[in-house]
């Protein structure tokens, strides 16, 4: 399996991250899309790929840092960009649940970002909330090239037909597990192509929630209830997911 999106650079992994490496191989998560989210973040997603031959990295800057963040890192962004190891832009989008930054400082780099996507060809990863309609809007308008991922999916099947006309997949991770019946019925017919697996590590840890902390290792809850909607043994979730997470982002074979 390859977790698509994790941050396994944050803080709360310093004290054991060899081990939630090793629970993770032992799971079967063999590959990982690091997200490294804004300066300062995006050298320690480089430190942890030099360090883990595992790891690929997402870099762009988060709509929640996009107020903090001038406009000037863009170069810094795209040279980080070009690095063979970076496989996507993101995650970017628009963040109306939280107010750390203003509707315009979040379009002005969700857009540049995605035209940085489309100019060196990669994926965007897509992170919204509470702004479900905005962001699919000005997708379908732009409608990147290589596609991409709305990360951290839990809407209905209206929108999976909508992410499909430009293109892109769905993340799917512990909001899974919740028991969201809308969710539910849009993952069980969407079409098995969309589908890749995620875990957000640290956030959104699959039910039972009792470690307060998510990690890669823990994606097989993901991928047993994904069994469950779709009818599918273990085998085949693995490697629909997998190949559906190697043809978005390029990664080769481990
Ligand atoms: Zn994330």
């Amino acid at each position: 399996m390859i977790d698509t999106h994790c941050h396994l650079a944050d803080k709360r992994f310093d004290g054991d991250r060899t081990h939630v490496f090793d629970r993770a191989h032992a799971s079967g998560v063999k590959q990982f899309v690091e997200v490294a989210y804004g300066p300062g973040i995006w050298e320690q997603g480089f430190a942890l790929a030099r360090e883990h031959p595992s790891v690929y990295l997402a870099v762009g800057v988060h709509p929640s840092e996009s107020g903090k963040v001038p406009m000037e890192a863009l170069e810094t962004l795209r040279d980080h960009a070009r690095h063979p190891r970076v496989v996507a832009i993101g995650e970017t989008g628009l963040d109306f649940y939280r107010d750390h930054a203003s509707r315009e400082d979040q379009e002005r780099w969700f857009l540049a970002q995605l035209a940085l996507a489309d100019e060196l060809g990669l994926p965007v990863v897509i992170h919204q909330r509470n702004a479900l309609e905005d962001v699919m809007t000005l997708l379908e308008h732009f409608r990147p090239a290589a596609g991409g991922v709305l990360h951290c999916f839990d809407q209905d099947e209206r929108t999976v037909r909508r992410a499909r006309a430009i293109r892109f997949r769905l993340g799917l991770g512990g909001v899974l597990t919740y028991g969201h019946a809308e969710l539910d019925e849009a993952v069980r017919t969407a079409p098995e192509d969309m589908l890749v697996l995620e875990t957000d590590a640290p956030y959104l840890e699959p039910q039972p929630r009792s470690l307060r902390r998510n990690e890669p290792g823990l994606l097989p809850r993901v991928l047993a209830r994904l069994c469950e909607l779709r009818a599918w043994t273990p085998e085949q979730a693995e490697s629909i997911t997998t190949r559906n997470a190697r043809d978005l982002f390029r990664i080769p074979l481990g």
